[in-house]
């Protein structure tokens, strides 16, 4: 068999003007146009290029985009002060603060700090409740996108049996929490699971969110299967010349590619779609803060 290959940066970007279209329309019926504010703190290059990225898709669709930078040195009130000023503010819909913060903050009170409506990467505690709870939550952007892929190719969930591999707060457990609520039949597997390849083996749907270089091989999935691959690993890459290094996911694509029915790659699968799900995500809260219905298919 030869996999289907899930290709992420055209689905992100067919997403991406369904978004700019919704954008348009509501602000010629509203007169609202979504904003989404960006706090980094510190110089943190990989940081730096993510945070350009989200200006640039966040403009390019029509909202507006408003970018907080701060040296690394701030103290945490100050961060806290800028947050409160953020939710306060009508033009604001979004608030991100990058991650990781500098050690001497706590990551956990500056995130819930933010008020929950415009919490567009859904990490605030009472987001997660609401995700736990089935109700209606901001959603994290990576597990979204994954969960929009998988329902484009597959349609239903509803009884298949999905792997989750990571149990992660940002990617594992909500995606564990948004295919329950698909209503697959959801294991979530971690460093402790006592046979990993038997485990993987039972997935019509495996998600790998690990961290770790290609470390599922082909002969862990069952034929068929379809694979979400979030890892994003650095490797060296010798045969490009010296120094060199290239992106690889965590499972091995070449031999995952013979057994599986569909997989994403990487790069160019989960990674596109992260910015576009918060993009989706500002959408949403703009037009829940106005009482309006949820944007079309940006939801689970
Ligand atoms: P974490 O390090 O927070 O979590 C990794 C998880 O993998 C843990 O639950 C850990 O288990 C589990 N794990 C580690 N080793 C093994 C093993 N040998 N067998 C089974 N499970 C194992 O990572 P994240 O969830 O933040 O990220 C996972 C990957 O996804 C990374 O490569 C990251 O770069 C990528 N990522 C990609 C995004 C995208 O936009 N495409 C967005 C976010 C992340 P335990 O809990 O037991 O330690």
């Amino acid at each position: 068999m030869t996999a289907t290959i899930i290709d992420g940066r055209a689905f992100a970007a067919r997403l991406r003007d369904r978004i700019g279209a919704q954008v348009r329309a509501l602000q010629s019926a509203h007169g609202l146009t979504p904003g989404l504010a960006v706090v980094l703190v510190g110089e943190d290059p990989a940081s730096q290029v993510y945070v350009r990225n989200k200006g640039r898709q966040t403009v390019e669709t029509g909202m507006a985009s408003f970018e907080h930078r701060l040296p690394d040195t701030t103290p945490e009130p100050e961060l806290l002060a800028l947050i409160d000023r953020l939710n306060a503010d009508p033009k604001v819909h979004g608030i991100l603060v990058q991650l990781p913060l500098p050690a001497h903050m706590n990551a956990a009170s500056v995130i819930n700090r933010i008020d929950p409506a415009k919490d567009v990467d859904g990490f605030h505690i009472s987001n997660v409740g609401l995700l736990g709870t089935g109700q209606k939550a901001m959603v994290p952007c990576t597990p979204l996108g994954c969960l929009m892929m998988l329902r484009d190719h597959l349609g239903d969930l509803s009884g298949c049996d999905a792997v989750v591999v990571g149990r992660s707060n940002i990617v594992g457990k909500p995606m564990a929490q948004l295919l329950l609520g698909a209503s697959a039949t959801v294991t979530i597997a971690h460093s402790r699971t006592r046979d990993l390849p038997a485990t993987c083996r039972r997935a019509d749907i495996l998600i790998a969110a690990v961290g770790r270089a290609e470390m599922i091989p082909g002969d862990w999935l069952k034929p068929g299967a379809t694979v979400i691959d979030v890892g994003i690993n650095r490797i060296p890459a010798p045969e490009r010349g010296e120094g060199r290094t290239r992106l690889v996911g965590d499972v091995a694509f070449d031999s995952a590619a013979q057994v599986a029915g569909a997989i994403t790659p990487v790069p160019g699968g989960v990674g596109p779609m992260t910015i576009a799900c918060l993009l989706a995500n500002t959408l949403t809260a703009t037009c829940r803060a106005h009482a309006l219905p949820d944007p079309e298919g940006l939801t689970p």
